[in-house]
């Protein structure tokens, strides 16, 4: 199985640290506000990844955080009044929802930036002592750049080259750094901010040092896999490598991962544009299942540009291969119970589709081409089962399609949920039923609803439903 590193710019075979183990963290999301598509893209491709490593065998510890602390929260909840805990909770708990939806398998552990400070004070302390970081007098704590030789390695920046960009951007208060690549570590607390004791200040600890923290404590010092997207290789990737590797003294991640951006209109989605849309929005028009199967018909390493029409293919391309594991589904009890010599043969035939799959994704996780592969065999199904085969021939062909979907994350079952949109239809249907004094059809409706678990309440202010 081959991987692309950044690290290396090479595609290299993958032998993991330990046999039989991998060692995989992915850098979560900031929890501000309801995540975006874009944020959504590399929880969907490295799940998908960490599926297939489990797929050939690999015992994954699969380690994502949640930074919960940032300027971004804070102004968030200076907003609305409320403490940032608050903030950061509420929107782990919608991510948690939204990441569901994906069907995106929960991390061996989530760990969250507040619940592990005294690591990262831990590790600032021996930098310290290594004469890799130094206080300033207003007690941030800085990385010492120019002490790491290797900086610059991940990104394949030239040192002397960053050094002139930064100087020329050198920013006014930034003055007590040593170096313009310095960056911070620990900061001091400003009023009304959330902050921990320390030996420099009062304060919140730099962006980058979390990881390297809850990279080591859950993993060790070095890992397999060090994943997310292509934004985050300068700074946080080399951040966290200089941290890492100056701390422990040994190589950090053998193998680095990023995925490209999930672009609109050719330009990256982003909060800070507004060109975003989330998760939850895209939840109301279609199973989130759509949205990870958008993902994955494209490799993970090419820009994907986001549309409505594509969002439509991808939703009919994918009920092609829900409808024809139906079929097979249907037809799985039927008799003869005993596959013929021909069938046996397809079945082989059949497996010829697992091997394609298979190369695809030992090739730098191609899933376009998986995909694909997916393809042939709902087309070979479709083709081979008839109203006289057998129901062990199609419960062998279902079984294939069912686990090659699955290191997908894509469930054959169709789920008869309803959307909110539908629901919102039927409401405005029965309101005006009800306007036309049609009682008849609203009660029908108020049924169908309740049905698919959907209770109707009728308030002043109007209908409000929920699910059961
Ligand atoms: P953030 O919450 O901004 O720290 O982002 C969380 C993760 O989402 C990081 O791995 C980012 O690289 C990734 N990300 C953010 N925007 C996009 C985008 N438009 N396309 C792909 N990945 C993105
Ligand atoms: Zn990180």
């Amino acid at each position: 199985m081959k991987i692309y590193n950044t690290l290396t710019r090479r595609k290299e075979e993958f032998v993991p640290l330990e046999e039989g183990k991998v060692r995989m963290y992915v850098c979560g999301p900031t929890v501000y506000n309801l995540i975006h598509i874009g944020n959504a893209r590399p929880m969907i491709v490295f799940d998908t990844v960490r599926r297939y490593l489990e797929h050939k065998g690999y015992q994954v510890n699969y380690v994502s955080n949640f930074t919960d602390v940032d300027d971004k929260i804070i102004k968030k909840a200076i907003e609305e009044g409320v403490s940032a805990q608050e903030i950061s909770e509420r929107y782990i708990a919608e991510c948690k929802k939204d990441m569901e939806g994906m069907n995106i398998l929960p991390a061996t552990t989530h760990p969250k930036a507040t619940e592990e400070i005294d690591g990262m004070i831990q590790m600032i302390q021996t930098l310290i002592e290594k004469d890799y970081a130094y206080a300033a007098e207003d007690g941030t704590v800085y990385f010492r750049v120019k002490n790491f030789k290797e900086y610059g390695k991940l990104s394949h920046k030239n040192l002397d080259d960053l050094q002139s960009g930064f100087r020329s951007l050198k920013v006014s208060g930034e003055d007590q750094k040593e170096d313009a690549l310095d960056f911070v570590l620990w900061k001091p607390k400003k009023e009304g901010e959330p902050y921990w004791e320390s030996p420099w200040c009062e304060g919140r600890p730099g962006w980058h040092i979390e990881c390297s923290v809850m990279s080591k404590k859950y993993l060790g010092e070095q890992i397999d896999i060090h994943a997310g997207g292509e934004d985050l290789i300068f700074p946080h990737h080399e951040n966290e490598i200089a941290q890492s590797e100056c701390c422990n003294g040994k190589i950090f991640a053998k193998y680095w991962m990023h995925n490209a951006f999930l672009n609109i209109d050719n330009k990256k989605m982003s909060k800070s544009l507004g060109n975003f849309r989330t998760v939850r929005e895209i939840s109301q028009q279609y199973d989130l299942q759509v949205l990870r199967f958008f993902m994955l018909s494209a490799h993970y390493r090419s820009p994907l540009n986001f549309s409505a029409d594509l969002m439509e293919s991808s939703k009919n391309a994918l009920d092609r291969i829900l409808e024809a594991a139906g079929r097979l589904r249907d037809k799985k009890e039927a008799e003869p119970k005993r596959v013929s010599p021909e069938e046996e043969k397809l079945l082989e035939e059949a497996q010829g589709y697992v091997v394609k799959f298979e190369d695809a994704m030992d090739d730098d996780f191609n899933t376009a081409d998986a995909i694909a592969a997916i393809f042939e065999l709902v087309k070979f199904s479709n083709t081979h089962v008839k109203e006289e085969s057998s129901g062990a021939f199609a419960s062998g062909l279902l079984s294939i399609l069912e686990e090659l979907c699955g290191i997908m994350g894509i469930i054959t079952e169709k789920k008869e949920e309803i959307l909110d949109q539908e629901i919102e239809d039927l409401i405005a249907e029965r309101q005006a039923a009800r306007k036309a004094k049609n009682f008849a059809r609203a009660d029908e409706i108020r049924e169908e609803l309740l049905k698919k678990g959907i209770i109707l309440k009728d308030t002043r202010e109007g209908v409000k439903w929920q699910r059961a």
